[in-house]
């Protein structure tokens, strides 16, 4: 039977992915392509059909090219905060993925981990490979442009044993496919950690967004958050700028219009603000794994976790439901 996705596959590289500008900017074709032949470039990679062999490789691990996810049992739910003054400071939510990530990084589990920080170039991410509890609170809080991260696996394969990686749900899916098709690069990953998606933002959209709909200046923007249908800014005079998140749609990412998944459902935990108080993170367990991390956290004083009550799991479950549905609306399987 035709499908869409039986077509993209027909794809030879994700050179017409990124034409058609429906990538996602997760970075794994980056860092899988043998010859080099996608790099990173300002709002999604760069292609270069001369380099490319056609190998497909890229295509095997695209979030966006490909569908059927195994999604983890979940094994519970909490909401939770971060214990850690420093980390509470400058985390975007309840500051519970830095705070996981620093319990794994001083027990060992983890020797590196995949993040996304600030450049030094106002609101642009790029990914960072953490070594140190300095470099993780470096890479608290949400950047709401895409960052290539998973581009940075290149960068630990061959150097570590034991990584985590951050991602939002397309990443979190890049990974799963990664683990099929390009075994040697998802090889040193111990740890998924997903976050809660609607939507990102290309770079200069988001830039144009910010001056255009919003009268602010990038270089003066200290946070940004959505929460509650809307989309803000605090800038560094102390003003705080808000939209309502539809009027952000324009702007968004092509990809996340086709996008079904809201709570990164093949992470090992998942962690969002809808369903949690302010200043807490809500928590998605489904790895005996990360179960056993997130329960040291709290021995040994990291972290507070409290069962997340009936209304918000029903709340989320909603949400996730939601997405998928809106997925089957745009561009059903068959
Ligand atoms: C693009 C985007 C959209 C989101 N949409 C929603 C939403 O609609 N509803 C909701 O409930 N939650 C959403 N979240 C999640 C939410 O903003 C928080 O990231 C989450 O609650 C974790 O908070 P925390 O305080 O525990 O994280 P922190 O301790 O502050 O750590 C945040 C971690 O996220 C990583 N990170 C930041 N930005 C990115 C990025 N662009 N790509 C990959 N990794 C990144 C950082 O490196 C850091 O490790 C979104 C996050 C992002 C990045
Ligand atoms: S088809 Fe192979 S060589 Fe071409 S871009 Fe993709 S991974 Fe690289
Ligand atoms: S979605 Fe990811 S794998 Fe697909 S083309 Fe974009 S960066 Fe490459
Ligand atoms: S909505 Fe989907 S495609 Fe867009 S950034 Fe979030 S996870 Fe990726």
């Amino acid at each position: 039977m035709f499908t869409l996705w039986a077509a993209l596959m027909e794809l030879k590289s994700v050179g017409r992915i990124i034409e058609s500008g429906l990538c996602a900017y997760c970075g794994a074709c980056i860092t899988v392509c043998p010859k080099e032949a996608v790099t990173p470039d300002a709002d999604e990679p760069l292609y270069d059909s001369e380099k490319c062999i056609e190998c497909k490789l890229c295509t095997f691990v695209c979030p966006v090219m490909n569908r059927g996810v195994e999604e983890g049992p979940v094994i519970a739910y909490y909401t939770g905060r971060s214990l850690m003054e420093d980390v509470a400071r400058v985390a975007q939510d309840g500051g519970v993925v830095t705070t996981l990530l620093i319990q794994a990084l001083r027990e060992g589990m983890i020797e590196a981990a995949v993040v996304c920080k600030f450049s030094e170039e106002p609101l642009r991410p790029e990914p960072m490979v953490a070594l140190t509890e300095q470099d993780l609170i470096s890479s608290a809080g949400s950047k709401y442009v895409s960052c290539p991260s998973l581009s940075a696996l290149r960068q630990v394969v061959d150097k570590y044993e034991s990584v985590a990686v951050v991602g939002v749900p397309c990443q979190v899916r890049a990974i799963q496919f990664m683990r099929k098709k390009a075994p040697r690069y998802a090889r040193p990953i111990k740890l998924v950690i997903g976050l809660f998606c609607t939507e990102s933002y290309p770079y200069t959209k988001f830039c144009e967004m910010l001056r255009d709909k919003m009268s602010v200046d990038p270089s003066s923007v200290i946070r940004s958050e959505i929460k509650h249908g809307k989309f803000s800014v605090k800038l560094r005079d102390g003003g705080i700028h808000g939209i309502k998140i539809k009027e952000t749609k324009e702007y968004a990412r092509r990809s996340c219009h086709f996008c079904g998944d809201f709570a990164a459902e093949s992470a090992d935990l998942s962690v969002g603000s809808i369903g949690s108080d302010e200043g807490w993170s809500t928590i998605i367990v489904r790895s005996q794994e990360a179960k056993d991390l997130l329960d040291r956290a709290v021995t040994s004083g990291l972290l507070e976790v409290r069962e997340l009550s009936e209304d918000s799991k029903s709340f989320i479950l909603k949400f996730i439901s939601l997405k998928k549905k809106r997925l089957e609306k745009e561009l059903p399987l068959t």
